[in-house]
């Protein structure tokens, strides 16, 4: 006789982050976790700092400052507002909350890796909705809603795809799912998307009682190491938040981060500009060399090699260099590297990169 988890438990695959190392090359440059370009805020860095010498005192649980700077910030009600260790914390609870053993999760075919891996660990069924043209299919995820299906994800824009959504198909999608089926649109990367039409999910969730938006300090905010994430929810959907969540989920050093982080003048600007600049020119330096970039509304370009063995070869050949890029076999999409958009240099190792790997 021995201990044994839940069955469920062992058809999960652990998630494999971004790599930080290369044998025998001494400066990595790190693109294959979508950090953010500048490092943290200058401003989140002193406040990590500052509370160090209170670190023997418990967090404020509920988070109240960082909600209410969250709310101020994006034209929120605080009380709306659950922080999170990570987005990734939340999502968990969202899934065990309203999910779990005889239910189904939908999700986009190559949607975010950890929709399958919460939802197999809380015992879902993971219906996984094949995309067109890499992006998520309104119709298809619609059609595969089921009986016990309890949840739904979209990433939107999508990592690894960088893909979007049109805002009528949000609403389209939401308008035409059921209404016991828990919508949740993932938006961690928010702050980068620059078309007009784009909602990151506010609308809908001041709108109906079964959306939820989340939200996160890692990418744009440049605080992945902190964990730190939102949702933002209806009022019920808060209180069962409220039931599930750790009494001191979030702790003192990544809410302090996150306050100075959002009152850093100009950071969202400034980070937007740069990624929209290099985006572009890293995808017409990588088209102009033949290969195809799929378009992205993140901070990161998925570059397709044509088959997985080029990307191999070039995977390996930005490593000799000392750049970690994302390979993308885990995702389905072997012939493909994802790219994080870095600071200027970087980015234009990479495209030195490319072009010695096309033409050598
Ligand atoms: C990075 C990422 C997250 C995770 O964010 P954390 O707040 O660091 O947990 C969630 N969703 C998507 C689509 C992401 O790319």
């Amino acid at each position: 006789m021995t201990v044994m988890p839940r069955p469920s438990i062992l058809s999960v695959e652990p998630y494999v982050g971004g790599e930080s190392k290369v044998p025998g090359v001494n400066r990595i440059i790190k693109l294959s976790s979508n950090e953010g370009a500048f490092g943290p805020p200058p401003a989140a860095i002193e406040a990590i700092a500052a509370g160090a010498r209170e670190a023997h005192r418990y967090p404020d649980g509920g988070a109240a400052a960082l909600r209410e700077a969250i709310g101020a910030r994006f034209g929120l009600d605080p009380a709306r507002i659950v922080c999170g260790n990570g987005s990734d914390e939340l999502l968990a609870m969202l899934i065990l909350a309203y999910g779990g053993e005889g239910t189904e999760l939908i999700m986009s075919a190559h949607g975010f890796m950890m929709y399958e891996i919460t939802g197999r660990w809380a015992g879902c069924q993971v219906i996984k909705v094949p995309e067109k043209n890499l992006t998520a299919d309104v119709d298809g995820l619609l059609a595969a809603v089921g009986p016990r299906t309890r949840l739904m994800f979209l990433a939107n824009p999508n990592n690894p795809t960088g893909s979007i959504l049109a805002q009528s198909e949000v609403e389209r999608l939401r308008r035409e799912l059921r209404q016991d089926v828990l919508l949740v649109l993932d938006s961690a990367y928010a702050e980068y998307v620059t078309r007009p039409d784009y909602d990151p999910g506010q609308k809908l969730v001041d709108s109906t009682p079964n959306t939820v938006m989340t939200r996160t300090f890692s990418k744009i905010f440049g605080l992945g190491g902190m964990r730190l994430g939102w949702a933002y929810a209806p009022a019920a959907i808060v209180d069962i938040l409220g039931r599930v969540r750790g009494p001191f989920n979030v702790n003192a050093a990544a809410m302090a981060a996150g306050i100075a982080a959002l009152a850093e003048p100009g950071w969202i600007e400034k980070s937007i500009a740069h990624n929209t600049e290099w985006r572009g020119k890293m995808a017409a330096a990588a088209e102009g060399l033949g290969l195809k970039v799929w378009p992205s509304e993140g901070n990161f370009l998925l570059v397709d090699f044509g088959d997985a063995a080029r990307a191999k070869a070039a995977d390996a050949h930005f490593r000799a260099r000392g750049l970690i890029v994302r390979a993308m076999g885990g995702y389905g999409l072997p012939q493909c590297l994802r790219i994080t958009i870095g600071n200027a240099e970087e980015c234009q190792m990479v495209i030195d990169a490319l072009t010695d790997f096309t033409r050598g």
